[in-house]
């Protein structure tokens, strides 16, 4: 296997920067060129540009912003010599044939011999890139094609040539999967391959459906995205954000490229609208908006869209649609067969761009789990086609669109009464092109938990978290309510565990695959209490979180959190607790809890104060970590990396991070066995009061912080009882407190904060608008 350690990425736009930044993530070096800046004396001023706007970009390209250094930037009539000695070259210049290809040949005459080269291109054959090269070079030849946001799309798909050696297409697979996090979908040399083949096809359906059908765009927003599983950017919200003008250029790319009787064609047109919106400067969020837009007014900002039919702009709706109910209800089959134009146009939609997927094998790919597995990492659907397929019923698919006279693919013939996937003798396999069902085998060393539920039952399970055995005496909590927000039950299901885990295995792991291992504790069971004012029920929930976290804590066994996506708030406080993390490297985690007027009271306050006062020397140090802490909570900060969350003594030196989520299982439980051998559970906190010294410095940070004019009133309310916390109460400096000393100051503090209208307007805010209100 070839091995890499420096790369050169040609092209520093979009994706080229995106490129570059994250193999600097994966410690990589990497030399970026891209054309001589015109006008301008720094002759390096685009691919040093790109580096600076990566810098600023949100959600941040950089797991840390360090890693920028390891990018050299250059042009390419200066630098090229730089890539001489790299071991892969990545070309991610503009989606044009002749500049691709001439770039090619000056590559050719620089690069050692059998250096990697692939292209990023989405739309263009590599027949067609590498028609004029000598085989010598298309040996080394392949495409390797990134989604954006390069960190956090983990689709790659990979085309190989005729001639690519199986060498190259083994490293740059194993590299970009291990090294770079991605899921690999091989696809035959086909032009936008799978994703944007599929993905493109099922915008072009939903814009032109929803004009003839005369449904408004937050009508169509609204059917063809939560209901469908797809993001709730829906089909003009996720025009709007791809760009109107690219989109346009995509369409034309892949029309041009395809042949005309492709069903892509009868769509490519799309509607009129979009042209004159881009005529008018509306092309999308990058600029001052597209299918919606935000207006001024003198004392409020208001989100608009335009009116599909007349062009004209108009304050948004709420849609209440009977399909959208229906389809959260019975889901798909309930969508699509609600008796009015809503169904009819969630059936127009799906049966569309699912009849179309389907038709893509054997063209395509000949395994509809890689359509699945494309449509999933790289367009974020929930299911993929042929898992939406299944929902609905194959047969019953298959009838309807006989019945009314559409085309029914190969392949949804082949099914006939079964399902594409089924598991069978605890195998859970797929239907392949090959009319045969085949296990799901992943690469070495990726298992998700999702395809380990799909086999066994679970241990004990309740509606929000399941306990499963994961094999090797290993044991594993997934939590699984709606954004898997934790609630008595989550916390009564892992403490039940404890007892199952301590006889019958060697370690625990908690650990999920959704998006988010857990966005904090339920609000609206938070709110809900709060409105009886049932304190001593809120007090017995916070004092059960308190406990269960202290039980796997001190449990006879190992406990590892492998999270990925957000672990914040209560999310957060599950995870401190655990005797080590091996953490996804996009993982975000923080305590959150004060944006909504609360203070973390799972053990989060005690955790956070120790870590940051166990090593003081004297009453200084331990009073500047408690500052530490208070700066952290108080301010609601968050780390968006495991490497960003070191400083912040949110992750320490115990705790370690993998760039795949897909390994995340296999890495947290070969970690979990390396500390069940000889475990030894951690002793008892105990925490020294800092008394009034501490209430005054806090004091003094908050009179800071209100003289800039950045606190608002509820703001100082819940930072005093913060600091409250923090110094320890009402103790004397220097007394002693035990962890269930520090436990009970947090829980009254939260119901003090649960009593204030202050604190009840900010959690309303949060659920009904999802964003802090400033109050
Ligand atoms: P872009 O327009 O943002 O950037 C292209 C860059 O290439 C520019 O900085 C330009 O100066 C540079 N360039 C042009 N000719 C060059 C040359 N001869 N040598 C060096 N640099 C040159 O484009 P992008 O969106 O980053 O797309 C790059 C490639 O990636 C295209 O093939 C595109 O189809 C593909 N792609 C784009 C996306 C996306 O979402 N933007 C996604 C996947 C793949």
């Amino acid at each position: 296997m070839i091995e890499i350690n420096k790369v050169a990425v040609i092209g520093a736009g979009t994706m080229g920067s995106g490129i570059a930044s994250h193999l600097a993530n994966a410690g990589i070096a990497v030399v970026l060129l891209d054309m001589v800046a015109d006008g301008v004396k720094n002759r390096n001023a685009i691919a040093e540009g790109a580096i600076q706007r990566m810098l600023a970009t949100s959600p941040p390209a950089f797991m840390d912003d360090s890693n920028a250094k390891l990018i050299t930037p250059g042009n390419i009539a200066d630098d090229m010599n730089l890539i001489a000695d790299v071991d892969w070259i990545v070309e991610a210049v503009v989606e044009r044939l002749d500049i691709k290809q001439a770039l090619y040949k000056t590559i050719d005459q620089v690069r050692k011999p059998n250096t990697m080269v692939s292209s990023n291109t989405s739309t263009i054959p590599l027949k067609m890139l590498t028609n004029e090269m000598p085989d010598a070079f298309n040996q080394d030849f392949c495409i390797t094609h990134f989604f954006n946001p390069v960190r956090y799309m983990r689709l790659l798909e990979v085309v190989a040539g005729p001639k690519t050696r199986q060498e190259v297409i083994e490293t740059l697979c194993g590299f970009c999967e291990v090294k770079l996090g991605k899921s690999i979908v091989p696809c035959h040399d086909t032009p936008g391959f799978l994703a944007n083949r599929v993905g493109v096809y099922a915008l072009q359906v939903g814009i032109t459906e929803a004009a003839d059908l005369g449904i408004t765009v937050e009508q169509a927003d609204a059917i063809m995205g939560k209901p469908m599983g797809i993001p709730k950017t829906g089909v003009f919200g996720l025009y709007d954000l791809i760009g109107l003008d690219l989109m346009l250029d995509v369409v034309n790319s892949l029309s041009t490229a395809l042949p005309a009787h492709d069903p892509f064609q009868k769509v490519a047109k799309g509607i009129p609208l979009i042209a004159e919106l881009i005529r008018k400067g509306y092309s999308g969020n990058k600029g001052k908006g597209g299918f919606y837009c935000l207006r001024k007014t003198d004392n409020d900002v208001i989100r608009q869209t335009v009116d599909l039919q007349t062009g004209e702009y108009r304050n948004l709706k709420r849609p209440v649609l009977d399909a959208v109910q229906a389809g959260g209800s019975n889901g798909l089959r309930g969508l699509v067969e609600t008796n009015d134009k809503y169904g009819l146009f969630a059936w127009r939609v799906l049966s569309k761009t699912l009849a179309y997927a389907a038709s893509l094998i054997p063209e395509v790919t000949d395994d509809p789990l890689f359509v699945d597995e494309a449509m999933k990492l790289g367009y974020s659907w929930g299911k993929g086609p042929f898992e939406m397929i299944d929902e609905l019923g194959p047969a019953w698919f298959r009838n309807r669109l006989e019945s009314e006279g559409l085309d029914v693919p190969a392949i949804l013939k082949h099914v006939g009464d079964g399902t594409f996937y089924r598991t069978e003798q605890s195998k859970f396999e797929r239907l392949t092109s090959s009319q045969s069902y085949e296990q799901i085998k992943r690469a070495p060393g990726v298992v998700r938990l999702g395809d380990l539920t799909r086999v066994k039952k679970p241990i004990i399970e309740n509606k929000s978290a399941s306990l499963w055995d994961v094999d090797n005496g290993v044991a594993c909590i997934e939590f699984h309510s709606k954004a898997n927000a934790l609630d008595p039950d989550s916390m009564a299901l892992l403490k039940e565990a404890l007892d199952i885990v301590g006889h019958d295995f060697k370690a625990l792991l908690i650990h999920n695959d959704a998006p988010h291992f857990s966005v904090g504790f339920n609000l609206d069971y938070v709110l809900t209490a709060v409105k009886d004012k049932a304190w001593s029920r809120l007090d017995a929930v916070l004092e059960a979180f308190q406990s269960t976290c202290k039980a796997y804590k001190y449990a006879p066994f190992p406990v590892v959190g492998a999270p990925a996506g957000m672990g914040l708030g209560g999310g957060f406080e599950v995870l401190l607790h655990c005797d080590a993390l091996l953490a996804h490297a996009n993982t975000n985690v923080g305590l959150v809890e004060t944006l909504v007027g609360l203070i973390p009271s799972g053990g989060g306050c005690k955790e956070m104060l120790y870590r940051w006062t166990v090593d003081a020397r004297d009453d200084d140090d331990r009073l500047s970590g408690a500052l530490k802490v208070f700066e952290i909570i108080g301010m609601a900060k968050t780390a968006s990396s495991p490497v960003k969350a070191r400083p912040l003594k949110m992750f320490l030196q115990r705790d370690h991070y993998c760039m795949n989520r897909d390994r995340l299982l296999v890495e947290s439980k070969t970690r979990a066995l390396e500390l069940a051998d000889g475990y030894v559970a951690p002793e008892e906190l105990k925490f020294i009061a800092l008394g009034a010294t501490g209430m005054e410095a806090m004091q003094e940070m908050i009179n800071q912080m209100q003289s800039k004019g950045i606190t608002t009133p509820h703001d100082l309310v819940v930072a005093n009882k913060l600091a409250w916390i923090l110094s320890g109460g009402d103790r004397s400096a220097g007394e002693v407190m035990s962890e269930n000393d520090v436990l009970e100051l947090e829980r009254e503090a939260f119901i003090a904060l649960c009593d204030t209208a202050a604190t009840v307007d900010r959690i309303e805010h949060m659920l009904t608008r999802g964003k802090p209100l400033r109050n």
